[in-house]
């Protein structure tokens, strides 16, 4: 069911991009009673990609709001740890909770989704509360002061609220903002290996029983994996924090499987058992978009979403968060306005409510990825110890309090300017966020 607050005053909106952001949008937009067309260049929804984090600051959204818990839990791994592998020996160095503590903390929990079953799902959910889906529709051209833009077969059209979600290569952004995606000092390989493949060996076989998540952390690279789609695929993804030729955020060029092997050749057995089951694979170079000025513009007709308004490096799985983030809460601020002439105002007052969040997450995922990736030696060693103290530490707490007195803890108060989420402080802001409640208060606040 989800949430059900109607807007006072319904808008004719159009959304360009039929990502995660821009169906999102759809969603949350319709179920206020707006009427919304999504505008998608591709002649379908996009079948590629790997897996997604949903940390619980968007899975609350999905349930609560959007009253879609039940679909989702028919594809999505709910993982109860994620196990960190040192590279060469596969021994476990530590275990970060997930699953149920991640609910019991937060109130939702921790899932991991295949990237077209996330889309699919979010386009059911849209397409039922009434959003039309329109394939095959490049836009070119915009006027962000008049709500305006033209398709490539030269169509002009118009609406109240034009929302830009048209990811981090962004066309709509130009309107706006110069600002360009810019190449970061790191690129992945992503792969998809089959149930059948991982069921040959009992070693790879096990890895999609049961909800596992695994890193295995080595020198100068990391891999991610963990079941996705239903548990029909195994989602492998292999992060190598140094500059590389290939294409920056474009997500399905081409990779040679054995250049990947290749860098993985001191890694343990089963993860060489992997490598060998991939037969192809795609590599890019990882991006981010610098902070833009503003999310809207100045007439409140344009808005930017998602990665088009603020990409950031996904060592942290919140990008797609974010962009759900931002669909849930311009629903809030859309539909606070009772008449149009206040959308101006509202639409400021919602840049300025995604702002300094994202901003904090852009900074909290930089952190993050240097301990993954460390050379072995002292430094290493020290942070090895430190994930098995730490790892001990939630495991006594839990061992000692129980749900009950998991669930009975009193809140840290978030800090927004953690270093990341392994303080409890950190963590709440992260993953504690209701954003809908704070996009509530926010509209509370006075505004000029
Ligand atoms: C195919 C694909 C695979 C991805 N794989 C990964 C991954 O493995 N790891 C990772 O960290 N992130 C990945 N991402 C990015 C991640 O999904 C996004 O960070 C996040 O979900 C934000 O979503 P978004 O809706 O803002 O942008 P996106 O999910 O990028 O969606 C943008 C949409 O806009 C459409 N579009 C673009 N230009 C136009 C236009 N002119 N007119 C109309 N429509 C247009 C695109 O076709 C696309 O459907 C991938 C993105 C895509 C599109």
């Amino acid at each position: 069911m989800g949430s059900t607050s109607k807007a006072s005053l319904a808008l004719d909106i159009k959304v360009i991009g039929a990502g995660i952001g821009g169906l999102a949008c759809g969603l949350a937009l319709a179920r206020k009673g707006h009427q919304v067309t999504v505008f998608e260049s591709g002649n379908s929804l996009s079948e590629f990609g790997g897996g997604l984090q949903l940390s619980p600051n968007a899975t609350r959204l999905i349930i609560s709001q959007w009253g879609l818990e039940e679909e989702f839990l028919k594809v999505v791994n709910v993982p109860e740890v994620m196990t960190v592998h040192r590279y060469s020996d596969d021994s476990v160095i530590g275990e970060i909770a997930h699953n149920p503590m991640v609910g019991w903390q937060y109130g939702y929990p921790h899932w991991q989704i295949y990237r077209p079953d996330l889309q699919s799902l979010l386009a059911n959910g849209a397409e039922k509360a009434g959003v039309s889906m329109r394939f095959g529709q490049s836009v070119t051209a915009f006027d962000p002061e008049k709500g305006e833009f033209t398709l490539s077969d030269g169509t002009k059209h118009t609406a109240d609220l034009v929302v830009g979600a048209d990811g981090i290569n962004s066309r709509s952004r130009s309107c706006l903002s110069n600002a360009k995606a810019r190449a970061f000092k790191e690129y992945c390989f992503r792969a998809v290996i089959p149930r059948a493949k991982m069921e040959q060996d009992e070693e790879t076989a096990v890895l999609m029983a049961g909800h596992l998540s695994m890193t295995w952390v080595g020198p100068g690279v990391a891999i991610l994996g963990y079941p996705i789609a239903a548990g029909q695929l195994y989602n492998f993804l292999v992060a190598v924090p140094r500059p590389s030729g290939a294409p920056v955020a474009k997500w399905n060029e081409p990779g040679d499987p054995k250049e990947m092997t290749a860098i993985l050749q001191d890694f343990c057995p089963v993860v060489k058992k992997l490598c060998s089951y991939v037969e192809d694979c795609a590599k890019w170079t990882l991006g981010d978009l610098p902070p833009i000025e503003n999310y809207v513009s100045s007439s409140g007709k344009f808005v930017l979403v998602g990665d088009a308004a603020h990409a950031i490096v996904p060592h942290l799985g919140q990008g797609g968060a974010m962009a759900l983030e931002d669909a849930a809460a311009l629903a809030e601020f859309v539909s606070a306005m009772d008449s149009r002439d206040k959308l101006p105002p509202l639409m400021r007052a919602y840049h300025e409510f995604r702002q300094p969040r994202i901003e904090s997450i852009r900074r909290m995922a930089h952190g993050n990825q240097v301990s993954y990736t460390m050379a072995d030696g002292l430094e290493q060693q020290q942070r090895d110890h430190l994930w098995g103290a730490m790892t001990a530490m939630w495991k006594n707490e839990l061992q000692n309090l129980g749900e009950k007195g998991m669930r009975a803890k009193p809140k840290p108060t978030p800090d927004p300017d953690a270093q990341g989420f392994r303080t409890p402080e950190g963590a709440e802001f992260l993953f504690g966020y209701d954003v809908v409640a704070e996009a509530q208060k926010a509209l509370k606040m006075p505004r000029s």
